[in-house]
């Protein structure tokens, strides 16, 4: 499953510096997970860095998002061209 962000959320900006996709960003009240982005973090650390910062815990998985870990792995290589490019690289 993919992760959400949910309301408990109080809006404290740790999560977002450290998703390595750039998932993470400042909704209307809470911050959001970028569906399109998330990837908990597959092929760059064992957990999900978000959930290991969050201080309140409040970064479920999505009970109406199932996504297995080859096809959160095959976004995360898909995404890393881009990423590259964005950040100045080849
Ligand atoms: Fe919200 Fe947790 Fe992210 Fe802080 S770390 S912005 S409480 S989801």
């Amino acid at each position: 499953m993919a992760l959400l962000i949910a309301d408990e959320c109080i809006y404290c900006d740790v999560c977002e510096p450290v998703s390595p996709n750039k998932a993470i960003g400042a909704g209307a009240l809470v911050f959001a997970i970028d569906p399109d982005r998330g990837t908990q973090c597959v092929g760059h650390f064992a957990q999900p860095q978000c959930r290991v910062v969050c201080p309140l815990a409040c970064i479920p998985q999505d009970p109406n998002r199932r996504e297995l870990r080859e096809q959160r792995l095959a976004k995360s290589r898909r995404r890393a061209p881009a990423d590259a490019k964005m950040q100045g690289g080849p």
